[in-house]
């Protein structure tokens, strides 16, 4: 497992309680992964936090090649990954590839990015949705300009762009208006994708809805409660989704680590990803979905099930642990009452993120050259 090792001493108190000298193995090849979320833990808007500096500056060879695999996951989703590799590059040079954004999961419904998709939320919508592989996106804004003069007698007037069958709807995050896309999503859901028709008690189940980012907190997941609750209200039936992600979803860590896996087995890393150190600054997010995914890995691990030969079918889930690390440079606040206390403890606490990477290289022994 050591592919190569270093001794070197270490004290380590004695049971009791003596000082000894004790060989220590090191390793020089990882066998953790990080993931690190962005806002508060790296920058604090755009203002980048001093430890993360001094943090990336012992994450790095001396030609500026990681050491460790790392992804950098974040709840955004208004932008292209690329801009947030852009936006930590004054801390060091990042590829896009290490970024993930709340809708990168996408990528793996390929079944979805031929077909066509209704999107909602904010930003260059259609330059997303692209990037993630759909072919044929519609904004609610292009909706609404076909919508009004909709005609549902004649059948020339209907929305010619919308095709009922293949039909999906993506919310990659709260728009600006939210009366105007809830009607219109509520719309094509109760008609299966044909807006212009009315609305029958059959198309139930309804079309596949994929959600990014149900952060309660900021915006998108109070706007999902709004439109479960009024699609109920009409239908007496639950929204169901085909897939939620972004923290602390269980697919957002899932796909996290499959591109730890990939950078690994790109620098040729033989060493299996055991342990995951999830880096965040909220208890609700970072900390609950890392506990989460841990949870998760570990009960797969004990049933050595079917869910854990599934699960490394479709994203390489293989790790052992995923560790949380809480830092305080960011909306963490020890006087904040939560819910489910067993998730939201967080494995270890430190003062940042430079003191995050010292502690986790600390417990995996690692030293590279
Ligand atoms: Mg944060």
């Amino acid at each position: 497992m050591w592919n190569k090792v270093l001794l070197k001493w270490a004290k380590c108190p004695s049971p009791a309680q003596e000082t000894r000298w004790l060989w220590v193995r090191l390793s020089v090849l990882p066998s953790f992964g990080f993931l690190f979320d962005i806002d508060g833990v790296l920058v604090r808007g755009k203002t980048p936090i001093p430890a993360a500096r001094t943090a990336f500056r012992k994450l790095v060879n001396s030609q500026g090649q990681f050491l460790v695999p790392v992804v950098f996951v974040t709840n955004a989703g208004n932008c292209l990954r690329q801009e947030k590799a852009d936006q930590l590059s004054h801390l060091l040079g990042i590829s896009q590839d290490q970024v993930m954004m709340s809708h990168s999961p996408l990528r793996m419904f390929k079944r979805y990015h031929e077909k066509c998709v209704l999107v909602s939320g904010q930003g260059p919508l259609l330059d997303i949705a692209q990037d993630l592989g759909f072919c044929q996106p519609i904004t609610i804004d292009t909706l609404r300009e076909k919508r009004p003069l909709l005609d549902a007698v004649d059948h020339d007037r209907r929305p010619s762009i919308l095709v009922g069958v293949d039909f999906s709807v993506v919310l990659f995050g709260e728009p600006v208006r939210w009366e105007t896309s809830l009607q219109l999503i509520i719309d094509v859901l109760l008609t299966s994708g044909y807006p212009g028709n009315p609305y029958e008690q059959e198309n139930y189940p309804h079309i596949p809805v994929l959600a990014c980012n149900m952060d309660l907190m900021f915006g998108h997941g109070t706007f999902m409660v709004c439109l479960e609750n009024i699609y109920k209200k009409i239908t007496g039936k639950e929204l169901k989704y085909e897939a939620l992600m972004g923290k602390p979803s269980r697919l957002t860590y899932q796909y996290a680590e499959h591109l730890i896996r990939a950078q690994a087995l790109q620098r040729s890393w033989e060493q299996p990803i055991q342990t995951l150190y999830a880096v965040g600054d909220n208890l609700m997010t970072d900390v609950y979905g890392a506990n989460l995914y841990n949870r998760y890995l570990e009960e797969s691990s004990s049933k050595g099930s079917k869910a854990r030969i599934q699960a490394k079918l479709l994203a390489s889930a293989a790790a052992a642990h995923c560790r949380s690390v809480l830092v305080c440079t960011g909306v963490y606040n020890p006087h904040t009452e939560v819910f489910d206390p067993g998730l939201v403890e967080p494995d270890h606490i430190v003062p940042d993120v430079d003191a995050a990477v010292d502690l986790v290289f600390q417990l995996e022994n690692f030293a590279p050259n």
